[in-house]
């Protein structure tokens, strides 16, 4: 694999840059890795070797084919490339120390971050994941189901709805869209079209992202600004273009030296860490956090009325293992979301769309309660719902929506579980049941013979 020549010129200055090795690194593979769900426990990939700056990080000593894993459906673990998971580091910052938080997630599809930051969270932290296109929202909005949490929204908005939403976040990361060198080794495409032009465009949309949601970010708020760009344009000159125009102070995070990442100081000062894959077993990547020191206009307090509806109430008790919650009609949808969360639905809602909050219950029809996909996800299901365990010949069967030999033995709704972890809704009606998997979640892909066991 050839690096561009005039890529290799910009890094001449940087610090930690060797070009030998940079381009001897381009000869191997890139590195395959996990990160498993705290709260989805399974038997997968959790002996195998820790990334070392995250604890539920995992390296795999080759790709396998996750589509014909049911853990990966089930939410088990999220395939994330292991450089990045560095977040988990800088998240826990010690400004960070005070709870709740509001994080938003700008740049969030396919939700790499976003579960990590979700299995940070504590229940009464919240996390806006947004994705301005919408065909990526979608691959988000499933993501994040599938990783269960309640504290998770889908918004699908541009940059600048959000700074309207002024003082509001503690906390947002910007994981820019960038011209993508650090992902030359997983990602051929990024090679075929890197060029010196893009790094330029790249980094003018980056500065126009950061000036769009400024405002959203509190005071002594944290900017985490993160790209998988070697180039110094779209890093720490952006730390740079952020310190002329904010008052900003820069967060430094803690490292060890044996990790191999690379601290570097902006001109102005600013901390940023590189990988590089020549020194550390991950992909290319850069990542700094700062803290804003001016003052930020706040939101007028909003009225709202609390949606008083003890019938569905009664009817979804059965659903969730989690108390303080409160419902919300999302069309004929009912969602249930924290009640300390209440507030922040209804002041979202008036500035962006929202695609998902909290967990979707489902819809009452005059026979019946149609629970929705979503609790079967969340790791908030109770317990005492009627479930099934599934062989991983049934669960791939079910996943592909093919007929499953499933032993019923008593009509209605039941549960599918793999080791434990919830799949999917049935329908039991005597012998035969109806899948209830919604069908662009299904899997597409012919299984092969020898996976089905
Ligand atoms: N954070 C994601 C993760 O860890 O899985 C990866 C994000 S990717 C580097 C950048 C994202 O920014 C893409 O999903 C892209 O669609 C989105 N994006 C592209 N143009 C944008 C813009 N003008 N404003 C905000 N986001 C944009």
């Amino acid at each position: 694999m050839n690096i561009p020549e005039q890529l290799l010129a910009q890094l001449n200055d940087v610090k930690g840059f060797n070009r030998e090795a940079l381009i001897e690194a381009h000869n191997h593979p890139a590195v395959t890795s996990v990160r498993l769900n705290p709260h989805k426990h399974s038997a997968a990939f959790a002996d195998n070797e820790q990334v070392p700056w995250c604890a539920s990080g995992r390296y795999l000593p080759e790709r396998p084919v996750f589509t014909l894993d049911p853990l990966y459906h089930a939410g088990a673990y999220y395939v994330q490339e292991a450089s990045s998971m560095f977040l988990h580091q800088v998240l826990s910052s010690e400004v960070l120390n005070n709870r709740p938080l509001r994080v938003l997630d700008l740049c969030a599809a396919p939700g790499g971050k976003s579960t990590l930051i979700a299995s940070f969270l504590g229940e009464d932290d919240l996390l806006v994941s947004n994705e301005v296109i919408r065909t990526r929202a979608s691959i988000l909005e499933e993501n994040m189901t599938r990783w269960g949490h309640m504290n998770t929204w889908v918004t699908s908005n541009d940059p600048k709805d959000f700074g309207r939403l002024t003082g509001y976040f503690d906390v947002i990361v910007v994981d820019a869209p960038c011209s993508g060198s650090g992902l030359f080794r997983k990602d051929a495409r990024a090679l075929d079209e890197w060029s010196e032009a893009n790094v330029q465009l790249c980094s003018q949309r980056q500065q126009r992202i950061l000036a769009d949601v400024w405002p959203a970010l509190k005071e002594g708020g944290v900017l985490i600004y993160a790209t998988c760009s070697y180039s110094p344009q779209e890093d720490e000159e952006i730390l740079d273009w952020l310190s002329e125009n904010f008052e900003v102070k820069g967060l430094p995070v803690k490292t060890q030296a044996e990790w191999g990442v690379v601290e570097t100081q902006s001109k102005k000062g600013l901390h940023g860490y590189r990988f590089s894959p020549d020194k550390v077993k991950g992909e290319g990547f850069f990542i700094a956090a700062v803290q804003k020191k001016e003052e930020a206009d706040e939101l007028k307090p909003i009225r709202y009325k609390t949606l008083q509806d003890k019938k569905a109430q009664e009817q979804t008790q059965h659903l969730l293992d989690t108390d303080f919650v409160c419902l919300q009609l999302d069309k004929e949808n009912y969602v249930a979301i924290h009640l300390s969360h209440e507030v922040d639905y209804h002041i979202l809602k008036q500035f962006v769309y929202l695609r998902k909050t909290g967990t979707q219950l489902g819809t009452p029809t005059p026979k019946e309660w149609l629970p929705a996909h979503d609790v079967a996800l969340s790791i908030h299901r109770s317990k005492s719902i009627p479930s099934i365990e599934l062989n991983k010949e049934q669960a791939l069967k079910f996943l592909k929506k093919e007929e499953a030999d499933i032993q019923l033995n008593d009509k209605g709704w039941f549960l599918l579980t793999y080791n434990g972890l919830g799949l999917g809704w049935i329908k039991s009606i005597g012998k035969r049941y109806n899948n209830y998997l919604p069908k662009h979640w299904r899997i597409r892909m012919e299984i092969p013979d020898a996976d089905w066991e």
